[in-house]
C-alpha cells in the first residue's frame, strides 16, 4: 500500500532561506498545502518547480507552520533518524567533558541540535524535557524512550509549560515520562558547588544552566568583595562567588520559594552566614538600597527575559536601562557591574547601546572588559542565528 504523503508546495524563490538550511518555513512562504496533514505529522517540502527541499514537521496553528527535519531526501523520518539525532547531541557533550558524574548540562538544545523544539536538560540522575513545537510533541513517547535508552536516567519528566507551546496549539503538561519520580530536589555539583534543583516545581526545566559557566568567572572577579546578585532565583551567582572568594553577598528575587531553595543551597555549601537574602523586586530594592547609600564591589544583574517578541523591544529596552543605571549607582568606585540578557530580540549590538545609554542616565564611565555569551551546550548553529540569545557585559565602573 502506498501512503500518500502530505506536501507543502513553497510559493516560487520562497525556498532560498531552506537552500540555506535555515529550519523554519513561514506560513507566508507557503502556496498549498496538500493531502491535508495533522499538526506534527511529517510533510515533503517541495519548491514551486516540485522538486524536494525538505522533510518537515507540519504545525498548523504557528505563524512558523513546519520545522524541518531533514534536508536529505534519502533520510526518513522515523525512530532511527530521533536516535542518530539525540546521539549526535550526546557526543558533543560528551567530546565537551560535561556529561560527567552527578554534574548538569543541557543535552539537547532545540534546532541547534536538529531538533526543533526539542529541549532535554540533564541534572545527575534525571532528564527533563520540554517539547516546545507540534513536531516533537507528535514523536514523544518515542523520544523518551531514546533518552531513557541512550542517557540511563533514573527518570525522566516532562515540564512542556513555556509559552512557545501556545503558538503551537500545544497546552501544557507537567509530569513524569519514563522512570522513577525526581526528589523534590536533585542534587548536582558543578564548579565545586553544590546545587539544589527542583525539576518539579522550579522555573523552567529547574535552572538555568545557561549560566553555570558565567558563575565561575564572575566568580573569579568577586573575590574578596561584597556581592549584590540581582534576579539571583537559586544564589548560582552568589553562591558560586562565595566559594571563590568573596567576602558576602547580599541575594534579591522576587520568588520566596527560590530564595528558600537558595538558603538550603547556601547551607549545603556552607557559606550561609555570608549571605542575606532579601525577597522583593529589584527595581524597588536596589532603589532603596541606592538611596540609603549601600553601595558593591560587584553587582550581578540576571534579569528575566523582557523582550518576548519584536513589538516588545522598546518597551523591554527601557526595562534593561532602567535596571541597568540602579545597578551601575551601586558599584563602588573602580568596581565591577556584569549584566546580561537573555532577550533574542535585543542583540549584543543593542545591548551594549542601552547600557551606554543607563551609563550616561548614571553618571558613571564605563569599560567593557569581558563579553560573556551562551555556553557550548547552548550551542548555536551556523545557519540559525536566533539560537543566539544570551549576552553579558563585564564592566569595570568609574
Ligand atoms: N541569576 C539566576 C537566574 C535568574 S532568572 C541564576 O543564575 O540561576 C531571573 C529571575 O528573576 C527569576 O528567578 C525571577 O523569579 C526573578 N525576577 C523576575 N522579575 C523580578 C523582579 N522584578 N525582581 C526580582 N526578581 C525578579
Amino acid at each position: 500500500m502506498t501512503r500518500t504523503v502530505a506536501k507543502i508546495h513553497l510559493k516560487g524563490g520562497r525556498e532560498k532561506s531552506l537552500l540555506r538550511k535555515h529550519p523554519w518555513i513561514f506560513s507566508g512562504a507557503i502556496e498549498r498545502v496538500e493531502n491535508a496533514p495533522a499538526s506534527g505529522d511529517t510533510v515533503e517540502v517541495v519548491d514551486a518547480g516540485g522538486k524536494f527541499v525538505a522533510r518537515a514537521a507540519f504545525s498548523p496553528a504557528s505563524q512558523i507552520r513546519a520545522r524541518v527535519w531533514t534536508f536529505d531526501s534519502a533520510e526518513p523520518v522515523d525512530v532511527d533518524f530521533f536516535r542518530r539525532r539525540l546521539v549526535r547531541a550526546l557526543d558533543s557533550r560528551g567530546a565537551l567533558g560535561l556529561l560527567g558524574g552527578s554534574t548538569a548540562c543541557r543535552l539537547v538544545f532545540a534546532e541547534s541540535d536538529g531538533l526543533p523544539g526539542l529541549i532535554a536538560d540533564r541534572y545527575a540522575d534525571y532528564v527533563v524535557c520540554q517539547f516546545l513545537a507540534a513536531g516533537v510533541e507528535r514523536w514523544r513517547e518515542e523520544i523518551a524512550d531514546l533518552l531513557m535508552d541512550l542517557v540511563g536516567p533514573r527518570g525522566v519528566y516532562e515540564r512542556s509549560e513555556a509559552s512557545a507551546r501556545k503558538k503551537e496549539g500545544l497546552t501544557s503538561q507537567r509530569g513524569l515520562l519514563r522512570g522513577a519520580e525526581p526528589p523534590a530536589e536533585v542534587e548536582v555539583e558543578a564548579g565545586g558547588g553544590r546545587w539544589l534543583v527542583d525539576v518539579v516545581n522550579g522555573q523552567k526545566t529547574g535552572a538555568y544552566l545557561d549560566q553555570q559557566r558565567n558563575r565561575l568567572r564572575v566568580a573569579e572577579l568577586a573575590a574578596g568583595g561584597e556581592l549584590l546578585d540581582a534576579f539571583s532565583y537559586t544564589g548560582g551567582f552568589a553562591i558560586a562567588a562565595l566559594l571563590g572568594g568573596a567576602n558576602s553577598a547580599t541575594l534579591v528575587e522576587s520568588s520566596a520559594e527560590a530564595l528558600r531553595v537558595a538558603e538550603r543551597e547556601a547551607e549545603a555549601n556552607g557559606v550561609a552566614e555570608r549571605c542575606r537574602f532579601v525577597a522583593a523586586s529589584v527595581f524597588d530594592e536596589l532603589r532603596a538600597q541606592r538611596e540609603a547609600g549601600r553601595r558593591y564591589d560587584l553587582v550581578v544583574l540576571d534579569p528575566p527575559k523582557f523582550v518576548h517578541s519584536a513589538d516588545q523591544i522598546n518597551s523591554g529596552s527601557r526595562g534593561y536601562k532602567d535596571v541597568n543605571m540602579l545597578g551601575l549607582q551601586l558599584v563602588r568606585q573602580g568596581g565591577v557591574l556584569a549584566t546580561f540578557s537573555c532577550s533574542g530580540h535585543v542583540d549584543a549590538a543593542l545591548f551594549q547601546k542601552i547600557v551606554a545609554g543607563a551609563a550616561l542616565d548614571a553618571r558613571r564611565d564605563a569599560q567593557i572588559i569581558e563579553r560573556l555569551s551562551q555556553p557550548a551546550d547552548h550551542p548555536v548553529a551556523i545557519e540559525f542565528p536566533e539560537a543566539e540569545y544570551l549576552k553579558g557585559l563585564i564592566l569595570r565602573v568609574h
